[in-house]
């Protein structure tokens, strides 16, 4: 994960991991690489250069060259920065409501339907809950029958209607079978599309006004950097979710995504997603996850 970025701030960091006297053009040339390792990650440049910015005035605030580890505390504070950048605090999930309604936003592809059997099966398993799989996507058949076998292989019941096509009507029948079958949450996997557009917008947005989701996750391939940015803002936009999702990160990912998105929709990521398995789900840390990029 994020291997490239980490080799580039291992780098940056080089001149301060030494022992040599470390001066005010030390700092300014390891700023300039970290926030070309940012850029090469696919971070927005506005965000890698407002990073660097406020790593530099915290320096300049701290009078780091003046201290006995100069390298160490201005490493420190760029991984706080990070941390931060990422959303501060780990945020969890809202299990409110009986049953709790969780509503899946995204593009085809990005991972929906898999995030939604995982996120199932960690309900199940880690918070004692009954949970109710949805199969909304009145599009694709092949999208309810993949569903059926996610849920099939964790023992979670898969609620769909094929014949039907309004997924408003399959969602709140989903919701009454549930209530009268005591499940006390609600996944509703819904259509996705390859690209954003006004038709799917529209029918996610009835779903979202028709079921009031206690939560609503946005999931997005961490793969696609700023294009998982710039799709982000269009859902938040017209859903105004709760959290996001970032899927594949056991990828090659590049690792903008997960460092970009939580600035730029003020939403924070919740879960990620780290294989096609239904155990590969972890809950979102950005202090752990600025560890990890940090080395
Ligand atoms: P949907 O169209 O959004 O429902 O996407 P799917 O759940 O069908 O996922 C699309 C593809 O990505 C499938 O081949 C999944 O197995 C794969 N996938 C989903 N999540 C992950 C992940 O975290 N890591 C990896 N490596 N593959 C994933």
């Amino acid at each position: 994960m994020f291997n490239n970025l980490s080799e580039k701030l291992d780098k940056a960091f080089h001149i301060l991991k030494g022992h040599g006297k470390i001066t005010e053009v030390n700092v300014a040339d390891t700023l300039k690489e970290v926030r070309r390792a940012l850029l090469d990650a696919d971070v927005n440049f506005k965000i890698a250069k407002d990073f660097t910015t406020r790593v530099k005035e915290k320096a300049m605030g701290q009078d780091v060259l003046t201290t006995l580890q100069p390298g160490q505390l201005l490493i420190k504070i760029v991984k706080d920065e990070l941390t931060e950048l990422m959303g501060g605090d780990a945020a969890g999930i809202n299990l409110s409501g009986n049953p709790t309604i969780i509503l899946m936003s995204g593009l085809q592809g990005s991972g929906k339907t898999t995030f939604s059997g995982k996120l199932a099966n960690f309900l199940k398993d880690k918070k004692n809950k009954k949970p109710l799989l949805v199969a909304c996507d009145i599009y694709r058949p092949a999208a309810i029958n993949q569903l059926h076998v996610v849920g099939e292989q964790i023992g979670v019941e898969v609620y769909s209607e094929p014949e039907n096509k309004n997924a408003v009507d399959i969602a709140q029948n989903a919701i009454k079978h549930a209530k009268a079958n005591g499940f006390n949450v609600v996944i509703v996997d819904t259509a996705g599309r390859l690209a954003v557009d006004e038709e799917m917008m529209t029918e996610i947005a009835n779903v979202h006004k028709a079921i009031t989701p206690n939560e609503t996750l946005f999931v997005v391939d961490s793969m696609t950097g700023q294009d998982a940015v710039n799709t982000a803002k269009a859902f938040n936009d017209r859903l105004n979710f709760d959290g996001v999702i970032l899927t594949k990160l056991d990828g090659d990912t590049r690792g903008g995504a997960a460092i970009s998105i939580k600035s730029v929709v003020n939403k924070p990521i919740k879960f990620i997603g780290t294989g096609e398995k239904m155990d590969a789900i972890d809950v979102f840390y950005p202090d752990r996850m600025a560890d990890r990029i940090l080395g």
